[in-house]
């Protein structure tokens, strides 16, 4: 059965999609097998895995509004080798469209729960804000993996989202928690980010990943090719990094279950 993670934080240009499509492409890499689903209208976890989002057939819209499965509207991102639930700009009609809605945060939820059984690991790339399009990320999900740059801001950020998982774990989901917070776009020679890496560690412990995500050009290169970095380039220090943080993660679930 598979392990389900949010990819969020409620700010945009954090890092979220590079980390969704380059865990997913380093899990692939190891053996495990991958969803990864798209929740941004933007569609940038789909491109960046190599799927062209205008021309999907099907999207996660379609599965929202329960007009197609999961099974139905998956395709393969065969160079990224997993699968995905691709997402394009008629997903922002949705936030409209399920207010009016029966279970209207658990779409998504229902629907994932028809294919656990095909994948070890399912990844949902949520879109920076608190919306119910990150709700339904929210409550179909095990556990929360927060990308953070080590900047003074991103703490007082931080709070606002443990505050909201606090309420949805309270509330709605009582499986979620915070898997943890990465580190990404890390320079080590930023005396501030260095700061802000020992708060976190010292405030937040052992839910500090062990793997940092350093700056990287080739990972903010490799969606023009349609790829994750770690297939681009698996050779950068960011592939490298992020085959790391996927071989924590596959720790990590053991000590879950
Ligand atoms: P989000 O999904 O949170 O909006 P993205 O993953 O799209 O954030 O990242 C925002 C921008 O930063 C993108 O242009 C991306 O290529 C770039 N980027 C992300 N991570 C890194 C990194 N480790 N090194 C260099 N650039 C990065
Ligand atoms: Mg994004």
């Amino acid at each position: 059965m598979a392990k389900i993670f949010c990819i969020a934080n409620q700010k945009g240009g954090v890092g979220k999609t590079t980390t969704t499509v380059n865990l997913a492409a380093g899990l692939a890499q190891i053996g495990q097998r991958v969803l990864v689903v798209d929740l941004d209208p933007q569609g940038n976890a789909t491109m960046g895995s190599g799927i062209d989002k205008r021309k999907l057939e099907l999207t996660v819209y379609d599965v929202l509004l329960e007009s197609a499965s999961i099974a139905e509207a998956r395709v393969k991102a065969d160079k990224a080798g997993y699968d995905v639930l691709g997402a394009n700009r008629e997903l922002a009609g949705a936030e409209v469209d399920l207010v009016a809605l029966e279970r209207r945060e658990r779409r998504i939820k229902t629907a994932i729960a028809e294919v656990t059984a095909d994948y070890d690991f399912i990844l949902i790339d949520c879109p920076p804000s608190l919306s119910m399009l990150t709700l339904n990320g929210l409550c179909s999900a095990h556990g929360v993996i927060v990308p953070m740059q080590c900047e003074y801001f991103a703490l007082e950020g931080l709070t606002d989202l443990v505050n909201t998982i606090k309420q949805i774990h309270a509330n709605l989901n009582p499986d979620l928690e915070i898997i943890g917070l990465l580190r990404v776009m890390f320079d080590p020679r930023i005396t501030l980010q260095q700061q802000v890496s020992d708060q976190l560690k010292a405030h937040f412990g052992n839910k500090v990943f062990d793997t940092v995500i350093p700056r990287n050009v080739r990972l903010a290169e490799a969606p023009s090719y349609g790829l994750p970095g770690v297939v681009f380039d698996p050779s950068s220090k960011g592939a490298q990094a992020f085959v790391e943080f996927a071989k924590e993660m596959v720790r990590r679930i053991e000590t879950m279950r």
